[in-house]
Protein backbone atom coordinates (compact mmCIF):
# COMPACT_ATOMS: atom_id res chain seq x y z
CA UNK A 1 0.00 0.00 0.00
CA UNK A 2 1.26 3.30 -0.88
CA UNK A 3 2.80 5.67 1.99
CA UNK A 4 1.08 9.35 2.25
CA UNK A 5 4.66 10.27 2.29
CA UNK A 6 6.48 12.28 -0.97
CA UNK A 7 9.71 12.35 -1.73
CA UNK A 8 11.64 15.19 -3.32
CA UNK A 9 14.75 15.85 -5.03
CA UNK A 10 16.60 18.81 -5.50
CA UNK A 11 19.50 18.76 -7.75
CA UNK A 12 23.04 20.78 -7.55
CA UNK A 13 21.63 24.08 -9.83
CA UNK A 14 18.65 24.07 -7.59
CA UNK A 15 20.82 24.91 -4.60
CA UNK A 16 23.79 26.45 -6.43
CA UNK A 17 23.90 29.60 -3.56
CA UNK A 18 21.75 31.68 -1.04
CA UNK A 19 18.67 32.88 -3.34
CA UNK A 20 18.54 29.48 -4.85
CA UNK A 21 18.27 27.93 -1.03
CA UNK A 22 15.43 30.45 -0.73
CA UNK A 23 13.69 29.18 -3.96
CA UNK A 24 13.54 25.65 -2.72
CA UNK A 25 12.15 26.61 0.78
CA UNK A 26 9.76 28.48 -1.00
CA UNK A 27 8.70 25.80 -2.88
CA UNK A 28 8.44 23.77 0.16
CA UNK A 29 5.85 26.28 2.33
CA UNK A 30 3.08 24.99 -0.51
CA UNK A 31 3.72 21.63 1.02
CA UNK A 32 4.50 22.29 4.46
CA UNK A 33 1.00 20.14 6.02
CA UNK A 34 3.01 17.11 3.69
CA UNK A 35 5.27 14.57 4.83
CA UNK A 36 8.60 14.80 2.59
CA UNK A 37 11.61 13.11 2.11
CA UNK A 38 13.83 15.44 0.90
CA UNK A 39 17.20 14.52 -0.86
CA UNK A 40 19.75 16.97 -1.93
CA UNK A 41 22.85 17.26 -4.65
CA UNK A 42 26.00 19.11 -3.55
CA UNK A 43 25.64 22.76 -4.23
CA UNK A 44 26.44 23.66 -8.12
CA UNK A 45 29.28 22.45 -9.25
CA UNK A 46 30.70 21.62 -5.92
CA UNK A 47 31.05 17.67 -6.92
CA UNK A 48 33.69 18.91 -9.94
CA UNK A 49 35.50 20.88 -7.36
CA UNK A 50 36.00 18.25 -4.90
CA UNK A 51 36.87 15.76 -7.79
CA UNK A 52 39.79 18.79 -8.62
CA UNK A 53 40.91 18.05 -4.40
CA UNK A 54 41.11 14.33 -5.01
CA UNK A 55 43.45 15.02 -8.22
CA UNK A 56 45.88 17.34 -6.37
CA UNK A 57 45.46 15.16 -3.42
CA UNK A 58 46.55 11.90 -5.23
CA UNK A 59 48.95 13.49 -7.79
CA UNK A 60 50.76 15.73 -4.71
CA UNK A 61 50.43 18.60 -6.65
CA UNK A 62 50.62 20.45 -3.16
CA UNK A 63 47.29 22.62 -4.07
CA UNK A 64 44.75 19.90 -2.38
CA UNK A 65 44.68 22.26 0.55
CA UNK A 66 43.63 25.34 -1.03
CA UNK A 67 41.19 24.02 -3.59
CA UNK A 68 39.14 22.40 -0.14
CA UNK A 69 39.51 26.07 1.39
CA UNK A 70 37.87 27.65 -1.53
CA UNK A 71 35.17 25.24 -1.47
CA UNK A 72 34.43 25.53 2.43
CA UNK A 73 34.58 29.30 2.07
CA UNK A 74 31.78 29.17 -0.84
CA UNK A 75 29.61 27.26 1.35
CA UNK A 76 30.35 29.77 4.54
CA UNK A 77 30.05 32.69 2.07
CA UNK A 78 26.08 30.71 1.33
CA UNK A 79 25.62 30.60 5.00
CA UNK A 80 26.84 34.46 5.43
CA UNK A 81 24.06 35.11 3.49
CA UNK A 82 21.41 33.00 4.70
CA UNK A 83 22.12 33.28 8.27
CA UNK A 84 24.64 36.21 9.62
CA UNK A 85 27.56 35.29 11.14
CA UNK A 86 26.52 33.73 14.09
CA UNK A 87 24.62 30.57 13.20
CA UNK A 88 24.88 27.00 14.68
CA UNK A 89 25.30 25.86 11.15
CA UNK A 90 29.12 27.11 11.23
CA UNK A 91 30.82 24.60 13.44
CA UNK A 92 28.36 22.09 11.84
CA UNK A 93 30.21 22.86 8.64
CA UNK A 94 33.57 23.07 9.97
CA UNK A 95 32.76 19.61 11.50
CA UNK A 96 31.94 18.49 8.11
CA UNK A 97 34.75 19.99 6.12
CA UNK A 98 37.68 19.23 9.27
CA UNK A 99 37.34 15.37 8.68
CA UNK A 100 38.75 16.16 4.67
CA UNK A 101 40.94 18.42 5.98
CA UNK A 102 42.71 15.25 8.43
CA UNK A 103 42.31 13.25 5.33
CA UNK A 104 44.25 15.37 3.15
CA UNK A 105 47.12 16.27 5.54
CA UNK A 106 48.08 12.39 5.36
CA UNK A 107 50.00 11.02 2.45
CA UNK A 108 47.98 8.99 0.40
CA UNK A 109 47.65 5.17 1.71
CA UNK A 110 44.39 4.05 1.05
CA UNK A 111 43.18 3.57 -3.30
CA UNK A 112 42.16 6.31 -5.11
CA UNK A 113 38.51 5.22 -5.65
CA UNK A 114 38.21 4.95 -1.38
CA UNK A 115 39.71 8.53 -1.22
CA UNK A 116 37.60 9.69 -3.76
CA UNK A 117 34.46 8.64 -2.00
CA UNK A 118 35.51 10.30 1.26
CA UNK A 119 36.21 13.52 -0.02
CA UNK A 120 33.60 14.04 -2.69
CA UNK A 121 30.85 13.21 -0.13
CA UNK A 122 31.12 16.05 1.65
CA UNK A 123 29.65 17.93 -0.87
CA UNK A 124 26.14 16.46 -0.15
CA UNK A 125 26.70 16.53 3.48
CA UNK A 126 27.57 20.28 3.47
CA UNK A 127 24.75 21.31 0.89
CA UNK A 128 21.75 19.22 2.94
CA UNK A 129 23.49 20.62 6.28
CA UNK A 130 22.65 24.51 5.10
CA UNK A 131 19.23 23.72 3.43
CA UNK A 132 18.25 21.44 6.91
CA UNK A 133 19.37 24.82 9.34
CA UNK A 134 17.64 27.32 6.39
CA UNK A 135 13.77 25.13 6.80
CA UNK A 136 14.21 25.34 10.45
CA UNK A 137 15.00 29.18 10.29
CA UNK A 138 12.49 29.68 8.02
CA UNK A 139 10.46 27.49 11.18
CA UNK A 140 9.59 24.32 9.34
CA UNK A 141 9.45 21.25 11.02
CA UNK A 142 12.42 19.64 9.92
CA UNK A 143 15.28 17.48 10.38
CA UNK A 144 18.38 16.02 9.06
CA UNK A 145 18.90 12.56 8.16
CA UNK A 146 22.77 10.70 7.42
CA UNK A 147 22.20 8.66 4.19
CA UNK A 148 24.66 6.43 5.35
CA UNK A 149 23.03 5.45 7.94
CA UNK A 150 20.24 3.80 5.86
CA UNK A 151 21.42 3.47 2.07
CA UNK A 152 24.10 0.12 2.23
CA UNK A 153 26.20 -0.79 -0.55
CA UNK A 154 28.80 -2.94 -0.96
CA UNK A 155 32.46 -1.50 -1.26
CA UNK A 156 32.89 -0.51 -4.56
CA UNK A 157 34.33 2.39 -4.64
CA UNK A 158 32.93 5.01 -6.78
CA UNK A 159 29.82 2.73 -7.69
CA UNK A 160 28.31 1.58 -4.73
CA UNK A 161 25.87 -1.46 -5.53
CA UNK A 162 23.08 -1.10 -2.93
CA UNK A 163 22.01 -3.98 -0.65
CA UNK A 164 18.41 -3.59 -1.11
CA UNK A 165 17.68 -6.21 2.20
CA UNK A 166 19.96 -4.11 4.50
CA UNK A 167 18.86 -1.03 3.43
CA UNK A 168 15.26 -1.83 3.30
CA UNK A 169 15.81 -3.04 7.39
CA UNK A 170 17.57 0.27 8.14
CA UNK A 171 14.97 2.81 6.32
CA UNK A 172 12.26 0.63 8.48
CA UNK A 173 14.20 1.48 11.50
CA UNK A 174 15.34 4.75 11.25
CA UNK A 175 12.60 6.61 9.19
CA UNK A 176 9.08 6.33 10.59
CA UNK A 177 10.25 7.61 13.65
CA UNK A 178 11.93 10.90 11.96
CA UNK A 179 8.42 11.51 10.40
CA UNK A 180 6.53 11.31 13.53
CA UNK A 181 8.21 14.12 14.98
CA UNK A 182 8.72 16.32 11.88
CA UNK A 183 7.32 16.82 8.82
CA UNK A 184 10.71 16.97 6.45
CA UNK A 185 13.12 14.96 6.57
CA UNK A 186 16.38 16.42 4.53
CA UNK A 187 18.86 14.07 3.36
CA UNK A 188 21.77 13.57 1.00
CA UNK A 189 21.51 12.13 -2.69
CA UNK A 190 24.85 10.35 -4.23
CA UNK A 191 26.08 8.48 -0.92
CA UNK A 192 25.70 5.44 1.29
CA UNK A 193 27.66 3.54 3.70
CA UNK A 194 29.32 -0.21 4.18
CA UNK A 195 28.84 -2.47 6.82
CA UNK A 196 32.25 -0.69 7.97
CA UNK A 197 30.79 2.34 8.30
CA UNK A 198 33.21 3.75 5.46
CA UNK A 199 31.17 7.04 2.43
CA UNK A 200 30.55 5.26 -1.01
CA UNK A 201 29.08 7.30 -3.95
CA UNK A 202 26.67 6.23 -6.44
CA UNK A 203 28.55 7.09 -9.77
CA UNK A 204 28.36 10.55 -11.07
CA UNK A 205 24.19 12.27 -11.20
CA UNK A 206 23.73 9.73 -8.43
CA UNK A 207 21.29 11.53 -6.65
CA UNK A 208 18.23 11.16 -8.86
CA UNK A 209 18.95 7.33 -7.84
CA UNK A 210 19.20 7.66 -4.28
CA UNK A 211 15.96 9.58 -4.62
CA UNK A 212 14.09 6.70 -6.63
CA UNK A 213 16.10 3.89 -3.90
CA UNK A 214 13.82 5.73 -0.74
CA UNK A 215 10.85 6.25 -2.88
CA UNK A 216 10.60 2.55 -3.18
CA UNK A 217 11.72 1.84 0.92
CA UNK A 218 9.11 4.23 1.42
CA UNK A 219 6.53 3.23 -0.83
CA UNK A 220 6.02 6.80 -1.54
CA UNK A 221 2.74 8.26 -2.90
CA UNK A 222 5.60 10.34 -5.95
CA UNK A 223 8.71 10.79 -6.64
CA UNK A 224 9.00 14.87 -7.82
CA UNK A 225 12.82 15.53 -9.53
CA UNK A 226 13.07 19.26 -9.41
CA UNK A 227 15.02 20.77 -12.15
CA UNK A 228 16.52 23.72 -14.33
CA UNK A 229 13.42 22.80 -16.84
CA UNK A 230 9.95 23.01 -17.94
CA UNK A 231 9.99 18.31 -17.80
CA UNK A 232 11.39 15.95 -20.10
CA UNK A 233 12.36 17.71 -23.13
CA UNK A 234 12.84 16.66 -26.64
CA UNK A 235 16.06 17.24 -26.79
CA UNK A 236 18.70 18.87 -24.53
CA UNK A 237 17.87 22.39 -25.07
CA UNK A 238 21.77 23.08 -24.12
CA UNK A 239 22.37 21.39 -27.94
CA UNK A 240 19.10 22.16 -29.57
CA UNK A 241 16.50 25.06 -30.44
CA UNK A 242 12.44 23.99 -31.13
CA UNK A 243 13.16 21.11 -27.78
CA UNK A 244 9.26 20.24 -26.41
CA UNK A 245 8.02 19.41 -23.23
CA UNK A 246 7.03 15.75 -23.04
CA UNK A 247 4.09 15.96 -21.04
CA UNK A 248 3.53 12.81 -20.12
CA UNK A 249 6.09 9.60 -20.63
CA UNK A 250 6.04 5.39 -20.02
CA UNK A 251 8.18 4.07 -17.65
CA UNK A 252 9.43 1.88 -21.08
CA UNK A 253 9.76 5.18 -22.93
CA UNK A 254 11.66 7.13 -19.91
CA UNK A 255 14.19 4.03 -19.11
CA UNK A 256 14.82 3.75 -22.97
CA UNK A 257 16.04 7.52 -23.33
CA UNK A 258 18.27 7.69 -20.08
CA UNK A 259 19.65 4.24 -21.43
CA UNK A 260 20.89 5.86 -24.64
CA UNK A 261 22.16 9.04 -22.13
CA UNK A 262 19.65 11.41 -21.58
CA UNK A 263 20.93 13.42 -19.29
CA UNK A 264 17.70 14.65 -17.47
CA UNK A 265 17.71 11.55 -15.11
CA UNK A 266 19.70 9.23 -14.06
CA UNK A 267 19.47 6.07 -16.01
CA UNK A 268 18.93 3.86 -12.55
CA UNK A 269 16.16 5.83 -11.28
CA UNK A 270 12.98 4.36 -13.00
CA UNK A 271 13.75 0.81 -12.27
CA UNK A 272 12.90 0.78 -8.29
CA UNK A 273 10.00 3.35 -9.46
CA UNK A 274 8.39 1.20 -11.74
CA UNK A 275 8.57 -1.98 -9.84
CA UNK A 276 6.17 -0.28 -7.05
CA UNK A 277 4.35 1.82 -9.56
CA UNK A 278 5.77 5.11 -7.77
CA UNK A 279 4.87 8.22 -10.41
CA UNK A 280 7.52 10.45 -11.22
CA UNK A 281 7.55 14.06 -11.97
CA UNK A 282 9.83 16.15 -13.19
CA UNK A 283 9.46 19.65 -12.21
CA UNK A 284 11.26 23.36 -12.95
CA UNK A 285 12.40 24.81 -9.83
CA UNK A 286 11.88 27.65 -11.83
CA UNK A 287 8.50 27.49 -12.55
CA UNK A 288 6.99 25.58 -9.57
CA UNK A 289 3.34 25.89 -10.83
CA UNK A 290 3.99 24.54 -14.16
CA UNK A 291 2.63 20.79 -15.12
CA UNK A 292 6.27 19.53 -15.69
CA UNK A 293 6.23 15.92 -17.11
CA UNK A 294 4.66 12.62 -15.42
CA UNK A 295 6.10 9.41 -15.52
CA UNK A 296 4.25 6.38 -15.13
CA UNK A 297 2.90 2.77 -16.31
CA UNK A 298 2.07 2.57 -19.85
CA UNK A 299 0.53 5.73 -21.38
CA UNK A 300 -1.75 5.57 -24.67
CA UNK A 301 0.19 8.80 -26.64
CA UNK A 302 2.02 8.83 -29.42
CA UNK A 303 5.26 10.44 -28.92
CA UNK A 304 7.63 13.07 -31.08
CA UNK A 305 10.85 12.42 -32.25
CA UNK A 306 13.21 12.40 -29.49
CA UNK A 307 16.75 12.80 -29.65
CA UNK A 308 19.84 12.11 -27.32
CA UNK A 309 23.45 12.52 -28.21
CA UNK A 310 26.42 10.69 -26.42
CA UNK A 311 29.36 12.47 -26.94
CA UNK A 312 33.20 11.19 -26.36
CA UNK A 313 32.09 7.78 -27.82
CA UNK A 314 34.61 4.88 -29.40
CA UNK A 315 34.61 2.31 -32.03
CA UNK A 316 36.82 -0.42 -31.28
CA UNK A 317 36.82 -2.40 -34.49
CA UNK A 318 37.71 -6.15 -33.38
CA UNK A 319 38.61 -8.90 -35.83
CA UNK A 320 40.28 -12.36 -36.09
CA UNK A 321 43.94 -12.15 -36.55
CA UNK A 322 43.60 -15.13 -38.70
CA UNK A 323 40.84 -14.82 -41.09
CA UNK A 324 38.86 -16.99 -38.90
CA UNK A 325 35.00 -16.47 -38.36
CA UNK A 326 34.26 -14.57 -35.37
CA UNK A 327 32.45 -17.35 -33.38
CA UNK A 328 30.40 -17.30 -30.15
CA UNK A 329 33.27 -18.58 -28.16
CA UNK A 330 35.14 -15.45 -29.63
CA UNK A 331 32.28 -13.06 -28.15
CA UNK A 332 32.23 -15.17 -24.67
CA UNK A 333 35.35 -13.91 -24.34
CA UNK A 334 35.36 -10.55 -25.35
CA UNK A 335 31.90 -9.54 -22.99
CA UNK A 336 34.20 -11.21 -20.14
CA UNK A 337 36.55 -8.81 -21.01
CA UNK A 338 34.08 -5.71 -21.21
CA UNK A 339 32.57 -6.94 -18.20
CA UNK A 340 35.83 -7.24 -16.09
CA UNK A 341 36.95 -3.60 -16.68
CA UNK A 342 33.53 -2.45 -16.60
CA UNK A 343 32.65 -0.80 -19.90
CA UNK A 344 29.56 -0.65 -20.84
CA UNK A 345 28.58 -1.38 -24.58
CA UNK A 346 26.28 1.25 -25.94
CA UNK A 347 26.09 -0.30 -29.73
CA UNK A 348 27.34 -3.35 -31.75
CA UNK A 349 27.76 -5.45 -34.52
CA UNK A 350 28.96 -8.49 -35.87
CA UNK A 351 30.48 -9.33 -39.20
CA UNK A 352 32.02 -12.69 -40.79
CA UNK A 353 35.55 -11.87 -38.89
CA UNK A 354 34.87 -8.48 -36.96
CA UNK A 355 33.33 -7.59 -34.35
CA UNK A 356 32.72 -3.53 -34.17
CA UNK A 357 31.64 -1.90 -30.45
CA UNK A 358 30.93 1.66 -29.23
CA UNK A 359 31.77 2.47 -25.55
CA UNK A 360 32.00 5.62 -23.79
CA UNK A 361 35.60 6.69 -23.72
CA UNK A 362 36.72 5.99 -20.35
CA UNK A 363 40.68 6.16 -20.72
CA UNK A 364 41.58 4.28 -17.61
CA UNK A 365 39.64 1.47 -18.33
CA UNK A 366 40.38 1.28 -22.06
CA UNK A 367 44.18 1.33 -21.63
CA UNK A 368 43.86 -1.85 -19.51
CA UNK A 369 40.96 -3.12 -22.00
CA UNK A 370 42.57 -2.36 -25.12
CA UNK A 371 46.16 -3.91 -24.99
CA UNK A 372 44.34 -7.60 -23.05
CA UNK A 373 42.28 -7.41 -26.44
CA UNK A 374 45.21 -6.78 -28.17
CA UNK A 375 46.72 -10.63 -27.21
CA UNK A 376 44.35 -12.43 -29.52
CA UNK A 377 42.42 -10.02 -31.98
CA UNK A 378 43.50 -7.38 -34.33
CA UNK A 379 42.15 -3.66 -33.18
CA UNK A 380 41.28 -0.81 -34.45
CA UNK A 381 40.53 2.04 -32.62
CA UNK A 382 38.42 5.28 -33.47
CA UNK A 383 37.49 7.99 -30.62
CA UNK A 384 36.43 11.60 -30.32
CA UNK A 385 32.66 10.56 -32.10
CA UNK A 386 29.18 10.79 -31.05
CA UNK A 387 26.27 8.61 -30.60
CA UNK A 388 23.24 9.99 -31.81
CA UNK A 389 20.11 8.39 -30.89
CA UNK A 390 16.68 8.72 -32.24
CA UNK A 391 13.73 7.48 -30.53
CA UNK A 392 10.31 7.05 -33.18
CA UNK A 393 12.38 8.59 -35.88
CA UNK A 394 11.10 10.19 -38.87
CA UNK A 395 13.28 10.30 -42.14
CA UNK A 396 13.34 13.98 -41.74
CA UNK A 397 14.98 14.15 -38.48
CA UNK A 398 17.33 11.63 -39.70
CA UNK A 399 18.26 13.85 -42.56
CA UNK A 400 18.71 16.94 -40.59
CA UNK A 401 21.21 15.45 -37.68
CA UNK A 402 23.66 13.74 -39.81
CA UNK A 403 23.96 16.26 -42.24
CA UNK A 404 27.58 17.47 -42.59
CA UNK A 405 28.18 14.35 -40.50
CA UNK A 406 30.20 11.26 -41.52
CA UNK A 407 27.64 7.80 -40.21
CA UNK A 408 30.33 5.24 -38.91
CA UNK A 409 28.04 2.79 -37.60
CA UNK A 410 24.49 2.93 -37.86
CA UNK A 411 21.04 0.73 -36.53
CA UNK A 412 17.64 0.73 -36.66
CA UNK A 413 15.36 -1.12 -34.41
CA UNK A 414 11.65 -1.10 -33.90
CA UNK A 415 11.48 3.03 -33.93
CA UNK A 416 14.82 3.77 -32.70
CA UNK A 417 17.53 4.75 -34.78
CA UNK A 418 20.88 5.18 -33.82
CA UNK A 419 24.36 6.32 -35.43
CA UNK A 420 27.81 7.17 -34.35
CA UNK A 421 28.74 9.93 -35.98
CA UNK A 422 32.21 12.53 -36.74
CA UNK A 423 31.82 15.89 -38.05
CA UNK A 424 32.87 15.67 -41.69
CA UNK A 425 36.70 17.56 -41.65
CA UNK A 426 36.44 20.89 -43.26
CA UNK A 427 38.94 20.86 -46.69
CA UNK A 428 40.13 24.63 -46.74
CA UNK A 429 41.85 25.41 -50.07
CA UNK A 430 45.47 26.65 -50.32
P1 LIG B 1 20.39 18.29 -11.58
O1 LIG B 1 20.48 19.72 -11.11
O2 LIG B 1 19.24 17.58 -11.03
O3 LIG B 1 21.68 17.56 -11.43
P2 LIG B 1 20.98 18.05 -14.37
O4 LIG B 1 21.77 19.26 -14.73
O5 LIG B 1 21.70 16.78 -14.17
O6 LIG B 1 20.08 18.40 -13.12
O7 LIG B 1 19.81 17.80 -15.45
C1 LIG B 1 19.12 18.85 -16.01
C2 LIG B 1 19.70 19.19 -17.36
O8 LIG B 1 19.54 18.07 -18.24
C3 LIG B 1 19.00 20.31 -18.09
O9 LIG B 1 19.52 21.55 -17.71
C4 LIG B 1 19.24 19.98 -19.56
O10 LIG B 1 20.28 20.77 -20.09
C5 LIG B 1 19.70 18.55 -19.57
N1 LIG B 1 18.94 17.68 -20.48
C6 LIG B 1 19.49 16.75 -21.33
N2 LIG B 1 18.57 16.12 -22.02
C7 LIG B 1 17.36 16.64 -21.65
C8 LIG B 1 16.02 16.37 -22.01
N3 LIG B 1 15.70 15.45 -22.92
N4 LIG B 1 15.04 17.08 -21.39
C9 LIG B 1 15.34 18.00 -20.47
N5 LIG B 1 16.59 18.30 -20.08
C10 LIG B 1 17.61 17.64 -20.66
N1 LIG C 1 26.65 15.79 -6.73
C1 LIG C 1 26.76 14.59 -7.54
C2 LIG C 1 27.26 14.94 -8.94
O1 LIG C 1 27.38 16.11 -9.26
C3 LIG C 1 25.50 13.80 -7.59
C4 LIG C 1 24.32 14.49 -8.23
O2 LIG C 1 24.30 15.71 -8.30
O3 LIG C 1 23.40 13.79 -8.67
O4 LIG C 1 27.54 14.05 -9.68
MG1 LIG D 1 22.79 16.29 -12.08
Amino acid sequence: MKNATKVFKFGGASVKDADAIRNVANILKDYSQEKIMIIVSAMGKTTNALEKVVQAYSKKTGDAFALLEKVKQEHYQVAMDLFGEEHAIFSLLNDTFVEIEWVIEDDQQDGYDYIYDQIVSIGEMASTRILAAFLAHEGQSVTWLDARDVIRTDDTFREGRVDWGITSSLCQQKIPGLFENNNLVVTQGFIGGTQENFTTTLGREGSDYSAAILAYQLNAQSLSIWKDVPGILTGDPRLFENVQKIDRLSYKEAIEMTYYGAKVIHPKTIKPLENKNIPLFVKSFIDPAGEGTLISTDVNVTYPPVVVVEPNQVLLHISTRDFSFVTERHLGFLFQQFDKYRIKINMMQNMAISFTVCVTERSERLAQLIPELEKDFKLVVDRNLELITIRHYTKDFVDTLSAGKIILFEEYIRGTMSMVVKEIPKMIRK
